[in-house]
């Protein structure tokens, strides 16, 4: 029986065309779905001129009949939606029917199609059918779209440079090769290779393939689920930061989605890890009832509603800021490439190389050799495991780490048995303020201070009205505050535990900011941002010269913090090279 089927008009009307090629990755990404959808388990992408001259998509999926060859080009067609009801459901991914035929009409296409039984190679230009033969006999589907666009120059404007072009198909590829471990993925650009995934069904070796070793060993796993959603997958630590959102991928239900709220609850759950301005790499696969979300149909997004929201996003930032406390998150001062200790057998056994990309089809004899390699250096290891066990215990526990002295009048040289860590005294000192704050924002018992000397406080006049909107926060916070006068405020009692010495310039930052809220006041936000602009304020400066006392009991209070290993910008506090490192650096050892 023929697989696809031609959709009522209803249905037709559901589905928004027009800008289904806008883009050679849209081509693309149309191309390769309808590959996954044949079952393949290889599938490989060669472009030329970055797709611009021709984009070719190889696959070892079951093929189509001869009449499934002539049809897929009808507009309309599609073998995956049969009534309307079909489309809230969608588990397959093909579900556009237009974009072949919209594909077919601006190109010439060429379609060699194999599936057991009937051999088919049909060439379509502009729309119609040149020819149609017995084509190369081989399972599966080769189609090649050359000179796209050729008949409608007008179109060709839309498209950006060749490079953004090809950047944008990277990226697609790169996503739907982590959302499919199970499909080997390869794409070219003029013959040469750009990215390859092994097939291997094991995502952390899809990710390696991918983004590389150094990117591999700074995943975190996760793996947490509520009533509504289950999630699992892989987040980076802080040693990585990229400066856009497109390595923050989620699945929902195996399908690449990318949701606004989805992105803010991870970027949230990176509070003061990652600094304003910087993204994590993740992988997050949601699995959840299908009757909970709603999937934009429209060809060219990927956007889903879900419609337990909240329930998704909280277990999203609990998890993954659970995840990132209980790692062991230290900056490194150098660039990993050594199997590390902390990664389990399992996650070890699936690193192949040091490489960023595996050029060759040798990918398992590399794999072994680097599992034999592992077992020896493992064995040779096998004293000093306790170590290094002890050691992430350490850092949270009891601090064995002592200081060596001050660099540059910034950086606290320290050290442990093992290992040289450098600490920036400004930016600990801002996490270990920022912590202390956070603390006393949040708590409930308001203890307050009187002023021997009230202060008044002039604002303009919208500075004012703004204060004055939250003057019940303020009030909340411990503050005894009352107005005096012309847009002035008077205080006349304090929290106590603001820094002695800096009453009048915290108890400004605290207004200024209340001020900011307007009429949304949002109680958490503010707290971490009243938390870090006090603790950056009441932090000792670069270039202080602080004493030997002084440095062991910053170290010591930064160990006990809840996360010491950034400042609440989310820049690194402590920098850590291992004594092994240090040998490497000064070649003691190879
Ligand atoms: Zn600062
Ligand atoms: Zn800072």
């Amino acid at each position: 029986m023929n697989k696809i089927n031609v959709m009522n008009d209803t249905l037709i009307n559901k589905i928004a065309a027009g800008e289904v090629v806008e883009r050679i990755c849209n081509v693309v990404k149309e191309l390769v779905e309808n590959s996954i959808d044949a079952k393949s388990k290889n599938i490989k992408v060669e472009l030329i001129s970055s797709g611009t001259k021709s984009i070719k998509v190889i696959d070892d999926g079951i093929g189509m009949s001869r009449e499934d060859a002539r049809l897929c080009f009808n507009r309309h067609a599609t073998s995956k939606i049969k009534t309307e009801n079909d489309l809230y459901f969608i588990n397959t991914l093909g579900f556009r029917g237009e974009a072949l035929a919209a594909i077919a009409a601006v190109s010439n296409t060429f379609l060699d199609t194999y599936d057991g039984n009937e051999s088919t190679l049909i060439n379509i230009k502009a729309g119609s059918i040149i020819s149609e033969k017995v084509g190369s006999m081989r399972v599966g589907t080769i189609i090649e779209v050359q000179e796209l666009f050729y008949n409608t120059p007008a179109r060709l404007k839309f498209m950006k440079s060749l490079n953004t072009e090809l950047s944008n198909t990277v990226s697609f590829i790169e996503k739907i090769a982590l959302s499919h471990p199970d499909i080997s993925f390869s794409l070219y650009n003029d013959g040469k290779e750009i990215l390859r995934t092994s097939g291997s069904n094991d995502l952390y070796k899809t990710i390696h393939e991918i983004y590389g070793l150094n990117t591999t060993k700074n995943m975190i796993k996760i793996d947490a689920e509520n009533y509504d959603y289950i999630i699992s997958g892989y987040i980076s630590n802080l040693n990585i930061s990229k400066s856009n959102r497109n390595n923050m991928i989620t699945l929902v239900n195996g399908r690449v989605v990318t949701n606004q709220s989805v992105n803010r609850a991870i970027k949230d759950a990176y509070h003061t890890v990652l600094a304003e301005n910087k993204f994590p790499v993740v992988v997050i696969c949601i699995e959840t009832d299908p009757t909970l979300i709603d999937v934009n149909i429209h060809p060219t997004k990927q956007d889903i509603k879900f419609s337990k929201l909240e329930s998704l996003t909280d277990l999203l930032t609990k998890t993954i800021k659970n995840a990132l406390l209980n790692s062991n998150n230290t900056f490194k001062g150098y660039k990993e490439t050594q199997i590390h200790e902390n990664y389990t057998n399992e996650e070890v056994n699936n690193i192949i190389d040091d490489n960023d990309y595996v050029l060759n089809e040798d990918i398992n004899k590399v794999y072994e050799e680097e599992k034999q390699y592992e077992s020896i250096r493992l064995s040779f290891n096998e004293d000093s495991e306790e170590i290094t066990y002890n050691e992430k215990e350490v850092e949270k526990e009891e601090v064995f780490i002592k200081p060596v002295g001050l660099a540059l009048g910034t950086y606290l040289i320290a050290q442990d048995e093992n290992i040289m860590y450098m600490i920036d005294i400004h930016a600990a000192n801002e996490r270990i303020n920022y912590e202390r704050y956070m603390e006393a924002l949040k708590s409930d018992k308001v203890y307050t201070t009187n002023m021997l000397f009230p202060i008044q406080l002039e604002y303009s006049s919208n500075e004012f009205m703004n204060i004055k909107d939250n003057i019940e926060e303020i009030r909340k916070l411990g503050f005894g505050v009352e107005e005096f006068g012309t847009n002035t405020f008077r205080v006349t009692s304090h929290p106590s535990w603001l820094k002695e010495g800096y009453e009048e310039e915290s108890i400004k930052k605290i207004f200024e900011l209340m001020g900011e809220f307007k009429d949304k006041f949002d109680r958490i936000k503010f707290n971490e941002k009243a938390a870090i602009r006090l603790a950056c304020k009441m932090s000792v400066k670069a270039n202080t010269n602080i004493g030997y006392l002084e440095e062991e009991e910053l170290l010591n209070r930064l160990f006990k913090c809840e996360f010491p290993y950034t400042c609440p910008h989310g820049r690194p506090t402590i920098i850590k090279y291992p004594k092994y490192e240090l040998e490497k650096l000064f070649k003691r050892v190879n």
